[in-house]
C-alpha cells in the first residue's frame, strides 16, 4: 500500500481549468477570455518593447548568477516603492518604508499574510471583498489568518455595493485587517470613486482597521501609474500605516519572471530596520532569496529615464486597447444587435476584466456552442478580445441571452 493511497483528488483550479478546455478545442473561432494575461491586437502574448530593450541592456552587462540578498535587488525595491508611493511620500522620504522583493504579486501577498499573522498585534482577521480574486482566500488562510468577507458587488446594478461595503467595515472588529484592491478590482472591474475612497479611509481610521493594498494592476486601470496609485497615496497622506503588494506581471508583462515587491510603512528608520529583520526571518525558510533576472529587467526600466518614458507609453497603449474593446463590444451589443439587457457596465468597468452578468448556464452554452471560454461567474478578460473576434463574441453573447 502506498503512503499516499488516502490522498483525495482535489478540484482543478477554476481559472487555469478554463485554459485547458480552450486548448483542447480545435475550432478556429475559439476564444480564451479566462486568464488575465494581456494579448495584443492579433491575440498573441505581448513582450513590451521596453522590456526587450531592458533585457538587452541587462544581458550586455553580462551579470553574474550569484544569489541576491534575502530581500532581493535593493535598487529595484527602492524604485518599486517610489513607483507605488510617489516621490512626495513622507514615509518614503523619511526612509521608513520596509520593502522586499517578492515572487510577483502572489508572493508579496503571502509574505504580507505571514508577517501579519506573526507580528500584527491587533487581530488575526482579514476582510476580503466579495467577490475577490479566488486565490486570496486560500492564500490568507494558509498564511494563518481568519478570512471574512465584506460586501463589494451589487448584482442588481452590476456596480459597487457601497452601502454594504460601509456597513460591513463599520461592523468589523476593531483592529481587523482589510484587503483593498488598489485599482482595477479583479474580478468585477469596479473601483471606488475618489470620494468613496476618502470615505473608506475615514471608516478604516474610525474602526482602527489595518489597510493591506493589493496593487496587481498599477497602470492598467487608467493607463497612468500615478493615477492608479491614488488610493494607496491617499491612505498614506491620511496618516494610515499601510501594507502594499505590488506585481510587475501585468504592467510590464513579466508574468513568468515573477517580479514583485511587498512593503510596509513604519514610523522611523530604526523601526524599519527591525521590520526588515523580521521580513528576512520569514522569507529565508520559505525560498531563501528571490530570482534575479526579472528584477534586473524591471530595475533597468524604472532606473532609466528614456526606458521609463517608453514603458509608461506602452502601459497606456495596453490600457487604451482594452478601453477601445469595451467601447466596441458595448456598441455592437447595444446599437448593432440590440441585445436585450443593460450593457453600460461593459464600458464603465475598469482594468483587465469585465463582470458581464452572464450566468453560469450561459457561459456553458458559449463554450459548447461558440467555443468561447470564460470563468463560470461570467468574468471575461477584455484583453482576449481584438478587432478580429469582438464581433463574433458579441453575436455569440447575443445568441446566448435571447
Ligand atoms: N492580485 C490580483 C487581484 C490578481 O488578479 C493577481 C493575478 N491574477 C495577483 C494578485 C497576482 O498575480 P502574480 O502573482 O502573477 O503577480
Amino acid at each position: 500500500l502506498s503512503v499516499w493511497s488516502a490522498v483525495p483528488a482535489g478540484p482543478p483550479d477554476p481559472i487555469l481549468g478554463v485554459t485547458e478546455a480552450f486548448k483542447a478545442d480545435k475550432d478556429p473561432r475559439k476564444i480564451n477570455l479566462g486568464v488575465g494575461a494581456y494579448r495584443d491586437e492579433n491575440g498573441k502574448p505581448y513582450v513590451l518593447p521596453s522590456v526587450q530593450k531592458a533585457e538587452e541592456l541587462v544581458n550586455s552587462s553580462k551579470p553574474d548568477k550569484e544569489y541576491l540578498p534575502i530581500t532581493g535587488l535593493g535598487e529595484f525595491t527602492q524604485r518599486a516603492a517610489l513607483l507605488a508611493y510617489g516621490a512626495d511620500s513622507v514615509p518614503l522620504n523619511q526612509k521608513a518604508i520596509s520593502v522586499t522583493q517578492s515572487i510577483s504579486g502572489t508572493g508579496a501577498l503571502r509574505i504580507g499574510g505571514a508577517f501579519l499573522a506573526r507580528h500584527y498585534p491587533n487581530s488575526k482577521v482579514i476582510y476580503l471583498p466579495t467577490p475577490t480574486w479566488g486565490n486570496h482566500i486560500p492564500l490568507f488562510q494558509d498564511s494563518g489568518l481568519e478570512v471574512r468577507g465584506y460586501r463589494y458587488f451589487d448584482k442588481s446594478t452590476v456596480g459597487l455595493d457601497f452601502e454594504g461595503l460601509k456597513a460591513d467595515l463599520l461592523a468589523a472588529p476593531e483592529g481587523a485587517v482589510v484587503l483593498l484592491h488598489a485599482c482595477a478590482h479583479n474580478p468585477t472591474g469596479i473601483d471606488p470613486t475618489p470620494e468613496q475612497w476618502a470615505t473608506i479611509s475615514d471608516i478604516v481610521k474610525e474602526r482602527k482597521l489595518f489597510p493591506f493594498f493589493d496593487m496587481a494592476y498599477q497602470g492598467f486601470a487608467s493607463g497612468s501609474t500615478d493615477r492608479d496609485a491614488h488610493a494607496v497615496r491617499l491612505f498614506v497622506k491620511e496618516g494610515h500605516q499601510v501594507a502594499v503588494a505590488q506585481s510587475f506581471a501585468k504592467n510590464m508583462g513579466l508574468y513568468g519572471e515573477r517580479v514583485g515587491a511587498f512593503s510596509l510603512t513604519t514610523s522611523s528608520p530604526e523601526e524599519k530596520a527591525r521590520v526588515d529583520s523580521q521580513l528576512k526571518i520569514i522569507i529565508r525558510p520559505m525560498y531563501s532569496n528571490p530570482p534575479c533576472h526579472g528584477a534586473r529587467i524591471a530595475n533597468a526600466i524604472l532606473g532609466n529615464e528614456a526606458l521609463y518614458t517608453q514603458w509608461t507609453g506602452e502601459v497606456k497603449g495596453m490600457a487604451d486597447r482594452i478601453i477601445s474593446m469595451r467601447e466596441k463590444l458595448y456598441n455592437t451589443l447595444t446599437h448593432d444587435l440590440k441585445t436585450p439587457g443593460e450593457w453600460g457596465h461593459i464600458k464603465s468597468q475598469i482594468g483587465m476584466f469585465s463582470f458581464t452578468g452572464l450566468t453560469a448556464p450561459q457561459t456553458k452554452v458559449l463554450a459548447e456552442k461558440a467555443h468561447i471560454y470564460m470563468t463560470s461567474n461570467g468574468r471575461i478578460s477584455m484583453a482576449g478580445l481584438n478587432g478580429s473576434n469582438v464581433e463574433y463574441f458579441a453575436e455569440s453573447v447575443n445568441a446566448a441571452v435571447i
